[in-house]
């Protein structure tokens, strides 16, 4: 069978080109069937060439801070020489029919910086589905060249475990009113953050450090994020830059040489996870589109409806 792999799209995706990153990206995140097949065949012909990427995670409430403070951080990275790709999932954009999350238009420093690309997330789309084209997004940019890849999403139920486990760092933003804040925070969301950051501390300073100081005494009674890691908790400020320093040197301990092979530990889980998930949704999908399942499955479903 002829390769459909568009050997120029390779060639210039790993040379860095903007237009064919566009391209590879949208062609990943089509739900079309024809380009199931060819995007299957691009990342094929891209593993082989992807070097690992720093994959953080950025979730939090809507309204705690999230584009400011990866506009402002990010900015910072860039700026450092880092190349960074930032990528949306956003679940609730299939009954907007639209999607805010990633968009240019609140990271306009950033997504104008030429080390930078910022990708809003891909629109009406199921979040499985969603989940699925991200972790293909994140080897595009890997093979282009991006050494930094940044996964946003919206505090929405399921969407943080999926993004916790497809990124190597998973970062929570919390307000800095810590007393009603922390009552109403998930414990489970507490228990998959790697590092909690505070937001807004210029507001109120002292507030702020209370805040820090409760979600410190919060932690200890829960269960580590990962082995041999402590969750620090961070007051930061995109407005007056304040913790972005502090923030950036966890990232830096975090991936520090000596901490490599727990990070790839958690890799190798989760490429086995996914690998169960993918096995799993094909065999779904391949039932669910039998012709006699789908016919048995119309007469149930009318049957119910009477
Ligand atoms: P997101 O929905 O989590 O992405 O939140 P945004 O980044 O859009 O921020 C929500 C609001 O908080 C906006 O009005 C921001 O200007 C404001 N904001 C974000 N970061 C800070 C900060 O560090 N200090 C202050 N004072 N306001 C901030």
């Amino acid at each position: 069978m002829p390769s459909r792999v568009d050997s120029q799209l390779v060639e210039a995706l790993l040379r860095g080109e903007r237009r064919a990153l566009a391209r590879a990206l949208s062609l990943v995140e089509s739900s079309a069937e024809e380009d199931r097949d060819a995007a299957t065949e691009l990342l094929e012909a891209l593993h082989p060439h992807r070097v690992e990427a720093r994959r953080i995670g950025i979730t939090g409430s809507p309204g705690v801070g999230k584009s400011t403070l990866i506009e402002a951080w990010g900015t910072k990275m860039a700026e450092a020489g880092h190349k960074l790709a930032v990528l949306a999932v956003d679940p609730s954009s299939r009954k907007s029919g639209g999607s805010i999350l990633g968009d240019k238009t609140r990271m306009p420093k950033l997504s104008n910086h030429a080390n930078v690309v910022v990708r809003p997330s891909p629109s009406r789309t199921a979040l499985g589905g969603a989940t699925t084209s991200m972790r293909e997004s994140i080897v595009v940019c890997e093979a282009a060249g991006f050494d930094t890849i940044i996964v946003e999403t919206v505090g929405v139920g399921q969407s943080e475990s999926e993004v916790a486990d497809m990124v190597d760092l998973f970062v929570l933003l919390v307000l800095p009113n810590a007393g009603d804040e922390v009552q109403g925070i998930k414990r489970g969301i507490m228990e998959m953050a790697d590092v909690v950051l505070v937001t807004k501390t210029d507001v109120d300073n002292q507030r702020a450090q209370l805040a820090v100081a409760t979600y410190k005494s919060a932690l200890r009674l829960m269960l580590p994020s990962q082995p041999e890691w402590e969750s620090p908790v961070v007051g930061v400020s995109a407005y007056d830059g304040s913790g972005l320093d502090v923030f950036v040197k966890t990232i830096d301990a975090y991936f520090a040489t000596e901490r490599q092979p727990l990070v790839a530990q958690r890799r190798a889980l989760q490429r086995r996870m996914w690998f169960d998930s993918a096995v799993r949704e094909h065999v779904v999908s391949s039932v669910l589109s039998a012709p006699d399942v789908r016919e048995r499955l119309t007469t149930h479903q009318s049957r119910n409806r009477r």
